[in-house]
């Protein structure tokens, strides 16, 4: 059967309906309106089963960086899984993709960052850093050091592991997360919790806090502190520049191994290979998934640094994934590597792309209903506030304005994700300035249309 659309869509939206269980989803409610069906793809641009383009202003989930429609990605698996489609890197057997791509990326992270463990995913490589963090410190003959630190309203994945890291209270909510053993601080989201100080202290204060958790759990026994660069998930909230020198002071201060979550800042998001670069931070071990084949084939991974592998080294680490190191997975982030590096992409947008954005972006900010517009790289949100002067929240349940606003994006072929009352775009890289002019015209046609709406409705109400 031919994967393209065959079936009316109203066929393939009951088909879906009555077998597809959607994630992050009530899937009563998507039932019900029926959900929106992509048949192809190409560059920034999706199409929908109705024939309607639609721009992607969010890079698939995060992940599209080289864009959509590359060829050479879907060639290099064909010729892998015509020369060896599975095997496995378990029992004292090795193979050449995973080879080459754990040398490639030692290559182009910083530093020490030398060695990589293979996962499926950036949920399952956030699971190995909460068992390899562990090993450390057990190995090093200081086991007590169990706890790691996380924040509130970060993404770290959906597994067990990864669902107790990310601070996220709606998942805590069901299915008995966190697991044991991991502790959250609060997050340096000045617009949201800044109150009157300013965002420089108040990013010393947010930093602050990993000390004093660090002091108030007793050093002795905490293994790691773990974030995102910039979080994603939580609503692109982008830290005040004094917060990361003063996680890193913390860290150094303390002999904790920090983990930088780069699922999303990785390869070229802010216009570095890995955010970490773009804020001068060292981290032990980096999570890297979503960008680092383009989303073209599921692979994540940790990349370690010498220290930390050499010391779970001298052990059999009891961990792995069937599909660590997946050898067609493996030779599609390859080619993926080759393409971000050879057309220059990751210093297109941080010499090019990224600025023009950022200045486009913040031109959204005069819009009665935006707080603030902010970006850094190709990653930028919206605060949408009934009152700017107060920066208040809306009246009503958080995430209903969101969720208006992005109904409208949608009905204007925009893909513009809404993390309750902040709207958020992180774009293929390879985007242009054009089609940014594009985007931000619908995003702005779409905050008309929903300012008109709140104040038909008589929503225009802060807490
Ligand atoms: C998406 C994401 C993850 C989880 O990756 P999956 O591949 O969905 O398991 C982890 N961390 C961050 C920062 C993410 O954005």
């Amino acid at each position: 059967m031919p994967l393209t659309n065959t079936l009316p869509t109203a066929d393939l939206q009951a088909l879906d309906a009555a077998h597809h269980m959607h994630p992050f989803t009530a899937n009563g409610a998507l039932a019900e309106k029926g959900a929106r069906i992509i048949t192809r793809a190409d560059g920034v641009r999706l199409t929908d089963s109705e024939g309607v383009e639609l721009i992607d202003g969010m890079a698939g989930l995060w992940c599209v960086n080289i864009g959509y429609g590359r060829h050479e990605l879907a060639e290099a698996a064909a010729r892998q899984m015509r020369e060896l489609p599975f095997y496995n890197t378990f029992f004292q057997t090795s193979h050449v993709p995973a080879i080459t791509l754990a040398a490639k990326l030692a290559e182009l992270a910083p530093d020490n960052l030398n060695h990589v463990f293979f996962a499926g995913s950036g949920s399952e490589a956030n699971d190995t850093n909460i068992r390899l963090v562990r090993q450390y410190w057990a190995l090093k003959g200081q086991p007590e050091r169990r706890t790691i630190i996380a924040r509130r309203n970060a993404y770290h994945g959906s597994t067990m592991g990864g669902g107790s890291l990310g601070g996220m209270a709606a998942m805590h909510a069901q299915g008995g997360m966190p697991i044991p053993g991991i502790v959250h601080i609060d997050q340096p989201y000045w617009w949201g919790e800044g109150g009157d100080t300013t965002p420089e202290a108040f990013g010393l204060e947010r930093a602050g806090q990993l000390e004093a958790k660090i002091l108030e759990l007793g050093p002795e026994n905490v293994a790691a502190f773990i974030a995102e660069p910039v979080q994603g998930a939580g609503g692109v909230i982008i830290p005040p520049e004094s917060y990361w020198p003063e996680v890193q002071r913390i860290v150094d201060q303390y002999g904790i191994l920090l983990i930088a979550d780069e699922v999303i800042t990785g390869f070229g998001r802010l216009g570095h290979w890995f955010g970490s670069q773009s804020y001068g931070i060292r981290p032990h071990i980096m999570t890297v998934a979503k960008g680092l084949s383009s989303g073209y084939q599921p692979i994540g991974g940790s990349i370690v640094c010498d220290e930390v592998a050499q010391v779970v080294a001298q052990d059999e680490f009891n961990h792995g994934y069937t599909y660590s190191g997946h050898p067609v997975a493996a030779a599609v982030a390859l080619e993926n590597l080759r393409i971000l590096a050879e057309e220059r992409i990751v210093d297109r947008v941080r010499e090019t792309t990224a600025p023009y954005l950022a200045q486009a972006w913040s031109s959204l900010s005069d819009h009665p209903l935006v707080g603030e517009a902010v970006s850094r790289g190709l990653m930028a949100s919206l605060a949408l506030t009934p009152d700017k002067a107060s920066r208040a929240g809306f009246a009503m349940e958080p995430g209903t304005a969101g969720y208006i606003c992005r109904e409208y994006c949608f009905a204007n072929n925009l893909v513009m994700r809404h993390v309750g009352d902040r709207m958020i775009i992180a774009p293929p890289l390879v985007i242009t300035n054009v089609d940014i002019d594009m985007l931000i015209d619908r995003a702005r046609r779409a905050l008309d249309q929903t300012l008109a709406h709140l104040h038909r409705d008589g929503l225009m109400m802060a807490r």
